[in-house]
């Protein structure tokens, strides 16, 4: 069997496998498990249970036995939901050069390759630990990811994390945070402001600070990245019960994605200083943050062997890219690491989203390049 029939033969099988984030990933650990049995590495389960109470399970396979590995290739598990209405989500489909279904593109294409280029390589030659890492509930904010930075079961030198960034070798990322602002106001009828407190104009003044907050941040530059600054969002705002009410309470989210040069609590400490600043012009002003995530960036050097490897297998200059990825935890396990996989990021998340069958190819040759190189010096 040639190398790009058995990698369409497992996409379709991964593919096939259901494994939408809101339920137990456990069939396509099983899976997995079985494939990694058969190259003979040696698998660990780490289960854990979701805020649901359901079942997860990230599972680490090791070409033998060790707790600090030369290199971890990482594929996440889960995808985003899919429309019910695309009947072949879970069925692969092939035309004109592309292979159509759930995951395909993010991330079962990596994971399909990767495997892949673990039968291609003779393990025992190896002299240095290989591991696959394979990861829950990432399209959920990196839980399972996260789950293995705080346990260390590893120490790994470097990381190929599994995203489609059309091979392109991805060397640095922003962070990602969130906070979830309620601003208090005293209902009253509208005729008569003076005995409420408007929560929605509370939240207008708040809001206004952060746009000057947003202008203030572009001073803090990273050429690297496309913007080269830390950006913020207001995404959604709630408030007030009736237009002739004086809002008793409005709500609204907060998110900003940090350059990796940046503290994650940088914006947190800008937000609470310009509350602070409102309290004083207003005692009543009552306002609760939940910072609910801090997620870091990631960078690794430009001059690190794993890039210039990368650069060099894919004839593709190292980029960056301001989405939050699995990189920064596995950097917590001590690695240097890099984002990279067939499939474009656009195509992701989508209905009919697709994986080019050339990149797949070209992605288990460059992963087994990758391996033969660092682990068997
Ligand atoms: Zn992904």
């Amino acid at each position: 069997m040639t190398p790009i029939t058995r990698i369409k033969e497992t996409l379709a099988e991964l593919v096939r496998i259901d494994s939408v984030s809101s339920h137990s990933n456990a069939e396509i650990i099983e899976y997995l498990e079985r494939r990694c049995a058969a190259s003979n590495l040696v698998t660990q389960r780490f289960p854990y249970l979701d805020e649901r109470g359901i079942e997860k399970f990230n599972l680490i396979a090791l070409s033998n036995p060790a707790t600090e590995v030369e290199l971890a290739l990482v594929g996440h598990t889960d995808t985003v939901p899919y429309d019910p209405n695309w009947s072949d989500a879970t069925n692969l489909t092939e035309r004109d050069g592309k292979l159509y279904g759930r995951g395909a593109c993010d991330t079962k294409g990596f994971i399909a390759a990767a495997l892949t280029a673990v039968e291609m390589i003779e393990l025992s030659h190896l002299t240095k630990p290989l591991a696959l890492v394979f990861t829950a509930d990432e399209e959920i904010g990196l839980r399972g990811a996260k789950k293995l930075a705080e346990a260390k079961p590893l120490r790994v030198r470097y990381s190929i994390v599994g995203e489609p960034t059309s091979l392109k070798p991805i060397r640095a990322g922003k962070g990602y945070s969130l906070a979830e602002v309620i601003v208090k106001g005293r209902e009253a009828h509208s005729a008569y402001p003076a005995l409420g407190a408007s929560a929605v104009f509370r939240a207008a003044r708040l809001i206004n600070r952060l746009e000057a907050i947003a202008i203030q941040l572009k001073e803090d530059r990273h050429p690297a990245f496309d913007p080269p600054y830390t950006t913020l969002n207001i995404g959604l705002i709630h408030g007030g019960s009736a237009k002739n009410v004086l809002a008793g309470e409005c709500s609204f989210t907060l998110e900003w994605r940090p350059i990796p040069t940046q503290p994650s609590e940088h914006v947190l400490n800008l937000f609470k200083a310009a509350i602070q600043e409102e309290t004083q012009s207003d005692p009543d002003f009552v306002c609760e943050v939940d910072a609910s995530r801090a997620d870091s960036g990631f960078e690794t050097a430009p001059d690190s062997p794993l890039i210039r490897l990368l650069e060099k297998a894919t004839g593709n200059n190292s980029g960056t890219v301001a989405f939050g990825t699995e990189a920064a935890q596995t950097m917590a396990l001590g690695a240097e690491s890099v984002v990279i996989g067939p499939g474009d990021i656009r195509e992701a998340h989508r209905t009919g989203e697709f994986v080019p069958v050339h990149e797949l190819e070209r992605c288990a040759e460059i992963l087994k390049e990758a391996v033969e190189q660092l682990c068997k010096l």
